[in-house]
């Protein structure tokens, strides 16, 4: 009798579109030798704190979904009654994975002493009775597969990969079905209070349509709930709303422990003719200048596409990202706003927040008095919240780049497999901050990685120090 051969074993590479795509796209060498060379580094804090937050939003979820009706509606949750067992759940699980909290968290007790626990207290504090109430399904897997790009010499590893991530998903029939609950956004919502109403996304819109100015006010009085308001006052997201075909649909969510990225402002995207998902834009430097910005989208478009594989799926119309760093902004952060808010490259222009812009502009950032307090909510809000329309023609464009990313990632690892140095077949390409924060840096061939160093240790010995609000 003769016994078959065992098959060659066959691999489909797997890309996670935060953990590989992105983060490859921030610094070749970094993705190097975090993600492939296990080598776990000691405190890549931008790492710790995305997945940190990420799994705190999770589990805030999690233990709010387990509540009774009534406690659910009564949101007042204490930071070391409520939150902190959950901050201990998701420390100790990212220290299993290699991910060790900083210093300045575990050496600071509670949010009024460390603002990374003053993050989680805000985001679950402000965004979680808008958010939670809305969630019909947490952490869904998400995963596809797409033919391998191959390389200039047309070699690749295998005929496909695969491509995942994780979502939170909004129902339109959740929407149909959650009472909205008592917030104290407006602190004027008395109407509200002690009573479950039903709202729908809908019947918020056919309010809405009638006299946007006066229904505002109206609206977020009847609702309370302000992701509702902030859809309601999109006009693209109103436009596909009124289009649409099928009766349900969906919005997905993910949030991201950093601050808004740099954005292009309306002007530039009409004067230079940008297209977010293609290089066709008559200014090459604005795609360097947005470029996270732009990544996010094609991280929801990708999101948006796996979403639509999947047989319960309804068709994902929007997705939101929440930028929580933008809640407790650190002195940093505070900075690159005011940058960006100075030379116009925001979304969010200085007319839309007078006041605020007003104790930016006038902020000493060497002086002692922090200003997060004095920002308002609003701003801050309006900040840590970005609304991403699905437009089917972009979703072909944004799975092109992710093919584009995988190809090159592909490239260095065969590269490395022929031989080559690790430094030689994965590029050293980041921006100085990334590089400032990276464990890698003292045996990184990043040109002018010295000097620029030494010219950021200075800044960073002049940096205020920060304070929580
Ligand atoms: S120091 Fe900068 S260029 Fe070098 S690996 Fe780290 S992030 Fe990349």
């Amino acid at each position: 009798m003769k016994l078959s051969t065992r098959s060659k074993e066959y691999i489909i590479p797997e890309y996670s579109l935060t953990g590989d795509l992105l983060s490859f796209l921030t610094c070749n060498l970094q993705y190097r030798y975090q993600n492939k060379g296990n080598l776990p580094p000691s405190m890549p804090i931008q790492l710790w704190f995305g997945e940190f937050i990420h799994g705190v939003m999770e589990e805030a979820y999690l233990k709010w979904n387990n509540l009774s009706d009534e406690e659910k509606k009564d949101f007042k949750w204490d930071w070391e009654r409520d939150i902190k067992p959950i901050e201990d759940i998701i420390t100790k699980r990212l220290k299993v994975k290699g991910l060790n909290p900083p210093i300045n968290y575990t050496e600071n007790y509670g949010p009024k002493e460390n603002m990374y626990s003053a993050r989680v207290d805000r985001s679950i504090k402000i965004w979680g009775p808008h958010l939670f109430p809305l969630i019909e399904d947490a952490e869904v897997l998400i995963k596809g597969i797409r033919d391998m790009p191959k390389d200039n010499e047309g070699h690749s590893r295998s005929e496909y990969y695969s491509i995942n991530g994780v979502i939170d998903v909004l129902s339109s029939v959740k929407l149909d079905e959650i009472y909205s609950i008592e917030n104290d956004f407006n602190g004027d919502n008395e109407k509200s209070k002690n009573t479950f109403k039903q709202t729908t996304l809908d019947s918020f819109f056919v309010i809405d349509s009638c006299d946007i100015d006066n229904v505002r006010d109206k609206s977020s009085k009847k609702s309370g709930n302000k992701i509702l308001e902030y859809l309601a006052n999109n006009e693209e997201f109103k436009t596909i709303l009124e289009n649409l075909e099928d009766d349900e649909y969906e919005i997905i969510i993910d949030y991201k422990g950093m601050r808004r990225p740099s954005a292009p402002n309306k002007n530039d995207i009409d004067k230079n003719n940008i297209h977010l998902l293609n290089e066709d834009s008559n200014d090459e430097n604005s795609l360097e200048d947005y470029k996270t910005w732009i990544q996010h989208e094609w991280q929801i478009l990708t999101y948006a596409w796996l979403r639509s594989m999947q047989e319960d799926a309804k068709p994902v119309i929007c997705g939101i990202i929440f930028y929580l760093n933008e809640l407790v902004p650190s002195t940093e952060d505070l900075l690159l706003i005011r940058e960006d808010l100075e030379n116009n490259k925001t979304d969010i222009p200085r007319q839309s927040i007078p006041k605020d812009w007003e104790i930016l502009k006038n902020w000493d950032e060497n002086g002692p008095k922090a200003i997060h307090d004095d920002l308002s909510k609003k701003f801050k809000m309006d900040r840590s919240i970005r609304i991403i329309n699905i437009k089917e023609d972009l979703i072909d464009d944004s799975l092109l780049e992710f093919d584009e990313v995988v190809n090159q990632i592909e490239s260095s690892m065969i590269r490395e497999l022929n031989g080559s140095k690790i430094k030689e077949a994965w590029n050293a390409n980041a921006e100085q901050r990334t590089c400032n924060a990276c464990d890698f840096s003292t045996f990184c061939n990043k040109k002018d990685l010295e000097e620029n160093t030494n010219e950021n240790s200075n800044e960073e010995d002049n940096k205020p120090v920060f304070s929580v609000p």
